[in-house]
């Protein structure tokens, strides 16, 4: 029996799972008590406070599930070292804190190896067919409040020991003045024009500049008129639904996204990209076309004549990729104790 959890800038949602089960049961969502929720807290505040709801919720799990878990997983939303060494969450708890030794806390607090492992990583587990080598070379993509990547080949990410790296979201690509803001505190990064978050923003601003045809779109009927009121979900519906001004105000930011995918693509030669997160979800397929003729027109000589169209693939259809990932995780340790090292799964503290 295990316990896994998925702790993301909004959502924290936790069950539990058997080996070879498909879906996981008894799952329990809370709001993350993180800078989403109260925005101007310190830093080592809301670490604090995160972590104790971690504790809280696994623990309901743990006393909900038949049988008592022998290890535990949590796909997290920031950069994690091989030791389970959280070492930034901009959009759990804003900008940088002490690195928090996450994985050692949970294994005390818990009384059960812990694992901690980034949730774009945790998700390319849910994806990754190591028996499948020819296919098993790809690179997981989130579109969600942040953007993240991460590369995977025959059953390993590529990452160095510390974490860090797949980061695409806190690459610099708008350098006007006045470019948006990104959770970590810079301007203009992926993450803050091609997320969830930077289409809902990109969208407001265009119907301020455009209010004519803004009226006239799909978008100003499901917010009443009033482009203040539009949710991301709203601007991704409207997209999915091929509404002209939806597309129009994302496409700026879905071409950052498609030149840094061309660009992994011709430097890594990577072979597929599956695009995940709710902002992605939700846009469904016209979004992954848009992403598609963007990554064709930025080119790169490795790329299939017929387009990037082959290259990429959508996340599976729910939002279970954090949970199920993890739980694929922790079976790959169960049936190779020998491969694992021991520093995913640290001895406990003393009481
Ligand atoms: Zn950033």
């Amino acid at each position: 029996m295990y316990l896994v959890a998925d702790l993301g800038g909004t959502t924290l949602r936790a069950g539990w799972a058997q080996a070879g089960d498909l879906a996981v049961s008894g799952v329990r969502r809370v709001a993350v008590d993180g800078v989403a929720r109260f925005p101007g807290l310190p830093t080592t505040e809301l670490q604090a406070r995160v972590v104790r709801q971690l504790v809280r919720l696994l623990r309901e799990c743990s006393l909900a599930a038949p049988r008592s878990p022998s290890a535990l997983a949590v796909a997290f939303a920031g950069p994690v070292g091989h030791t389970g060494t959280v070492v930034d969450a901009p959009t759990i708890w804003g900008p940088r804190g002490p690195e928090l030794p996450l994985s050692h806390v949970l294994s005390r607090e818990l009384g059960v190896p812990a694992l901690v492992l980034n949730d774009v990583t945790a998700a390319g587990w849910r994806y990754a067919s190591p028996e499948d080598e020819e296919d098993d070379y790809f690179c997981m993509v989130t579109v969600s409040s942040g953007v993240g990547n991460k590369v995977f080949r025959r059953g390993e990410v590529l990452l160095p020991e510390d974490g860090r790296g797949g980061e695409i979201g806190h690459l610099r690509v708008d350098f006007a003045a006045d470019a948006p803001w990104c959770d970590c505190g810079e301007r203009g990064h992926l993450g803050a024009v091609a997320s969830g978050r930077g289409a809902l923003r990109a969208t407001g601003v265009l119907a301020r500049r455009f209010p004519g045809p803004f009226a006239r779109s799909a978008l100003s009927a499901a917010c009443g008129g009033d482009p203040q009121r539009l949710s991301a979900h709203q601007v991704a519906a409207g997209v999915r639904s091929r509404d002209a001004f939806a597309v129009r105000a994302i496409t700026p930011g879905v071409r950052h996204l498609a030149r840094t995918l061309a660009v992994l693509h011709t430097a890594l030669g990577v072979g597929r990209f599956v695009v995940m997160g709710g902002f992605a979800r939700a846009a469904g397929p016209p979004y992954l076309r848009l992403l598609d003729t963007e990554m064709s027109k930025a080119g790169g000589f490795l790329l299939p004549p017929d387009g990037a169209a082959g290259l990429l693939r959508p996340g599976a259809p729910d939002d279970d990729d954090g949970l199920i990932g993890c739980l694929r995780r922790l079976e790959r340790s169960e049936g190779r104790r020998d491969a694992v090292p021991q520093t995913v799964f640290p001895v406990p503290d003393g009481p």
